[in-house]
C-alpha cells in the first residue's frame, strides 16, 4: 500500500468488523482471549515485542505489544480495551452492517474501532520503515467495563514509564477528545432489619426495604449537578414476599466527583450513612475506584499539540470533560494524557452502537502523526 492508501476507510472498516465480529464480553474470558489470539497474530509482522499476561480472577488475558526501539527512555502508551459489556450473542441484535456514513456493531464504538484504529496507524508508520522519535507501547486490557480490576496495577505501572499517554476510547459528542474526566466511587448497602408476619404480627417488625427508602433519599439528595457532583442508586433488591416484614435490602450507588477534595467529602458521606430507624443496620462499603483528572499542564501541551496536528490534517479537534470514567483516570494523575481519541460515533452500551465512517481515516491518521511527532 502506498502512503495515502493506508487511511482508506474501507481498509480500516473491513480491520474493525473482524475484532467486531468476535464477541468479547467481560465476562467470556475464552472469548476475549480469542480476539487476543488475533491481535497477537497481527503483530506478527510487526517490529515489536509481544508480552501475553495470562488472565485472573475470571478475567481474560492483556496483550503488551513494545516497539524494538526506544524502550531505555519514557515513550508512548498507547491503552485500549478489547471487552465489551454486551453479552454473547448480542450481535445478532446489532450485527456488523453498514448504512451510508454508520457502521454498527457490539464495541464498534466503544472501543473496538479505537484498538483498531491506533493498531493500524502503527502498521502504517512501521510499513515505510519508520521509526518513531519515542518507543511505543500498546497496551490491550480485558476488563475495562469492570473496572478494571485485573490491570490496574499494570495500567498505573505502564504509565508511570511513559511520557505520554494515548487512551483510544470513543470520541465525545462532534468528535472531540478528554482532557477530563470525572472520579467514580461504587458503593453497595446492605441493610438488616427484623422479619415478622406483616398480617399477624406487625409490631414485631422493622423493615430493612422502608429504611432503603430513607437511604435512596439520603442518597439521591446528596446530587449537585453545579458542583458536578452525582450520585445514583442504580440497583436495588429487598424483602422475599408481600406478607413478611423485609429483612433485608440492598442497593448498588455510583458516585462521580470533578475534584479529589469532593471525592473525599462524598465518599465520607456514603460511607458514614447510618439507619433512622432503631433495630435495622445499614452498612456501606465501597470506595474510589477511579480517582478524577483535570488537564494538567503537561497534559494542556500534549492537547495543544494533537490540535495543531488536526489542523493539518483538516479536522478541528476540540476538548471536553466528561462524567464517564476510563483507564486514563489511572496515568492522568501522574502522565501527560489524552482520551478520547478513538472513532466518533455514538451509543455505547447500547443495541444501536455506532461509529462514523468519515471519522476513520483522519482520527487514524491523527493517531499516526503523533507517534511520528512526540518526542
Ligand atoms: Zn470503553
Amino acid at each position: 500500500m502506498t502512503g495515502s492508501s493506508w487511511f482508506d476507510s474501507q481498509t480500516i472498516l473491513d480491520g474493525i468488523r473482524r475484532w467486531v465480529e468476535i464477541e468479547t464480553p467481560t465476562e467470556a474470558p475464552e472469548q476475549v482471549n480469542k480476539l487476543v489470539s488475533v491481535v497477537a497474530e497481527q503483530y506478527g509482522d510487526l517490529p515489536v515485542t509481544l508480552e501475553r499476561i495470562a488472565g485472573v480472577d475470571g478475567c481474560g488475558d492483556h496483550l503488551v505489544a513494545r516497539t524494538n526501539w526506544g524502550q531505555d527512555q519514557p515513550g508512548i502508551l498507547v491503552l485500549s480495551h478489547l471487552d465489551t459489556v454486551h453479552p454473547i450473542g448480542f450481535i445478532e441484535r446489532l450485527p456488523f452492517k453498514v448504512e451510508g456514513d454508520v457502521a454498527f456493531g457490539p464495541g464498534i464504538y466503544d472501543m473496538k474501532g479505537g484498538a483498531y484504529i491506533a493498531h493500524h496507524a502503527f502498521r502504517a508508520l512501521c510499513a515505510t520503515g519508520d521509526r518513531s522519535p519515542l518507543g511505543i507501547t500498546h497496551l490491550f486490557t480485558s476488563d475495562e467495563e469492570i473496572g478494571s480490576p485485573t490491570s490496574r496495577a499494570l495500567i498505573e505501572q505502564e504509565g508511570r514509564k511513559a511520557k505520554y499517554v494515548l487512551v483510544t476510547e470513543p470520541a465525545r459528542d462532534g468528535g472531540k477528545i478528554v482532557t477530563g474526566r470525572k472520579g467514580v466511587g461504587r458503593f453497595r448497602v446492605f441493610i438488616k432489619g427484623v422479619p415478622a408476619h406483616a398480617g399477624s404480627r406487625p409490631e414485631d417488625g422493622r423493615s430493612a426495604v422502608r429504611e432503603l427508602g430513607n437511604v435512596i433519599l439520603a442518597l439521591e439528595g446528596m446530587n449537585d449537578l453545579a458542583r458536578g457532583v452525582t450520585v445514583n442508586v442504580g440497583v436495588v433488591r429487598g424483602g422475599t414476599r408481600p406478607n413478611v416484614t423485609p429483612e433485608e435490602a440492598y442497593a448498588e450507588v455510583d458516585l462521580r466527583v470533578v475534584s479529589l477534595k469532593d471525592a473525599d467529602e462524598f465518599v465520607g458521606k456514603i460511607l458514614g450513612l447510618r439507619s433512622k430507624t432503631d433495630g435495622v443496620t445499614v452498612t456501606v462499603t465501597g470506595e474510589l475506584n477511579r480517582p478524577p483528572y483535570e488537564k494538567s499542564n503537561a497534559g494542556a501541551s500534549l492537547y495543544e499539540h494533537a490540535k495543531a496536528l488536526a489542523g493539518e490534517i483538516g479536522f478541528e479537534l476540540l476538548d471536553t470533560h466528561t462524567g464517564g470514567g476510563s483507564d486514563g483516570n489511572f496515568t492522568a494523575p501522574f502522565t501527560a494524557t489524552l482520551d478520547g481519541l478513538g472513532v466518533d460515533g455514538k451509543g455505547a452500551h447500547t443495541h444501536y452502537e455506532q461509529l462514523f465512517v468519515s471519522s476513520l481515516a483522519p482520527r487514524a491518521r491523527l493517531l499516526h502523526r503523533l507517534y511520528q511527532t512526540l518526542r
